[in-house]
């Protein structure tokens, strides 16, 4: 028997995490609000059209999952004749050179000097670990070198990174950011750099993408199941704990779930725990700057995914997605979209200067070509990354419990300060659900996508293990 059933649950934010969250109690019986301060769904997930452009407003989004059950529920909600597939084919644009990623998987891609310090850098390294086993560090900086060597820790891990995380290497903890760093074997190494072709990083080496709509389409569906309980441009200014629930903007909910990034929930809340409360604020994000360029013209013979940029002469953005090569309906016929991504701790002043900066930069290093210029535009993402400083997971931590002690049930990429992706926000979704309700629970899409997800998983002789987060 549902624990929910005819109970009112308050879902606070309409991401897809809201969302997928409002769904599962609904259908386990429970009488469901979702507050959403924006006029749409779907948060980081958004898309817009621009002029007939695809904008994913807050970065290129690609749909996998090796959680099989969340592959198979996100298959069935869009039902796979809507999905477009594609084969991850990546590279990083290093002085003046298209290199295959991972980065340590190309190195013959390099000029031979460049090469020849990556190699001998990651070799060294590797027999340092293997005969005097020192302990991995723990900040990322000594850990780049510890697992990559010199060369590529000099040549691009450290500008790459810096240019993405603006903030000092050595005090990023290497344990959260180094788990989403691909693990390569040194035989793969030597063969790559001797000119052997090797496969590197498999994760993602196809994926999916809404056919209309843009990625959007994912949190529109969910929201279509839910679409009487979801209240737009409706922001969460109070929440208080009462003798038996608690009150959303003065109203009474029996359950809160929230996905109100946790640094700025505690400032909602009647009479948090006050360090709690400075645990959360002071956990460390940053922001992002997208700019969708569009262009006339399409060269056929791009099947390009996207494009890292790890230095500064390419402009202020760390990575450039071809969002016209996802669906053919991304872009209007014989044009091209590309979607520019730079991170920001301060807040910029003037968007549309820097808007002319990243042109003239990708313009000036042959990534585009400035005179076809057709559409310019762009969105602030306040928050996009986590940052994972030394001591996070002490922060993260005693920000959840004081959540958790009130009884609020935090969840999601910010709302619980964990570093997912939107299929695992779906997993964290379930999960949570799961508690309230007493069970799992199991949506029908889940079977309807089952066959389609035991095919791409064949396909990528992928086994129906275990989850992670990407
Ligand atoms: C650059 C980038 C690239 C990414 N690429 C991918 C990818 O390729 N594939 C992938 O699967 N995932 C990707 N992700 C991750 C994905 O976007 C997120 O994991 C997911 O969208 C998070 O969903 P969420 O619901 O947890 O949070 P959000 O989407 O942030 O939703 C939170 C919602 O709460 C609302 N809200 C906030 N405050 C209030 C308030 N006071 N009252 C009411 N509502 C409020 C917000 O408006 C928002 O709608 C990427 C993320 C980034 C930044």
């Amino acid at each position: 028997m549902s624990r929910v059933k005819n109970k009112r649950c308050a879902i606070l934010g309409a991401g897809i995490t809201g969302l997928a969250v409002a769904r599962f109690l609904k259908d386990a019986g429970a009488e469901i609000v979702v507050f959403e301060a924006d006029g749409v769904t779907g948060g980081l997930c958004r898309s817009d059209d621009v002029d007939g452009f695809i904008y994913d407003v807050a970065g290129g989004h690609v749909l996998f999952s090796r959680d099989p059950e969340v592959m198979s529920f996100l298959a069935g909600l869009m039902g796979p004749s809507n999905l477009v597939r594609s084969e991850r084919n990546t590279r990083i644009f290093f002085r003046g050179r298209y290199v295959n990623y991972p980065f340590e998987n190309g190195l013959n891609d390099l000029s031979a000097e460049d090469n020849f310090l990556c190699l001998r850098g990651f070799v060294d390294a590797f027999y340092k670990r293997k005969y005097e086993n020192p302990p991995a560090p723990e900040n990322f900086k000594d850990w780049i070198r510890y697992r990559f060597g010199d060369g590529i820790g000099d040549l691009f891990m450290d500008p790459y990174n810096e240019k993405i995380w603006k903030t000092d290497l050595k005090k990023l903890s290497a344990a959260w950011v180094a788990g989403r760093i691909p693990d390569a074997p040194v035989d793969d190494i030597i063969k790559t750099s001797v000119g052997i072709t090797t496969s590197g990083y498999k994760h993602q080496a196809i994926f999916f993408y809404p056919r209309e709509g843009g990625f959007q389409a994912i949190p529109d569906r969910l929201a279509e199941t839910i679409e009487s309980d979801i209240r737009l441009n409706t922001r969460v200014n109070s929440i208080a704990r009462t003798d038996d629930g608690y009150e959303v903007n003065g109203e009474k909910f029996d359950e809160v779930v929230s996905t109100i990034p946790m640094d700025k929930v505690y400032s909602l809340i009647e009479k948090p725990d006050p360090d709690s409360k400075k645990a959360a604020e002071s956990l460390d994000f940053l922001s992002l700057a997208t700019f969708l360029i569009g262009l006339d013209g399409k060269d056929e013979s791009n099947d390009l995914c996207w494009i890292y940029l790890p230095h500064p002469e390419n402009g202020p953005c760390n990575r450039i997605t071809y969002l016209s090569n996802y669906s053919p309906n991304n872009a209007p016929p014989g044009t091209t979209s590309v979607l520019c991504e730079a991170t920001y701790r301060e807040e910029p002043k003037d968007m549309d200067a820097m808007a002319d900066e990243v042109v003239t930069a990708l313009d000036k290093n042959g990534l585009i070509d400035k005179s076809k210029l057709r559409t310019l535009a762009w969105r602030k993402i306040p928050h996009a990354y986590i940052v994972f400083g030394l001591d996070f997971a002490k922060k993260r931590d005693k920000a959840i419990k004081g959540l958790r002690d009130l009884g609020i049930h935090p969840v999601g990429r910010f709302g619980r300060y964990e570093y997912l992706n939107s299929d695992m926000c779906v997993r964290a979704a379930l999960d949570t659900a799961a508690e309230l309700i007493g069970e799992m629970p199991k949506p029908k899409e889940m079977e309807l996508g089952r066959e389609f997800t035991e095919s791409v998983y064949a396909d990528q002789n992928l086994s129906i293990g275990p989850t992670k987060a990407d």
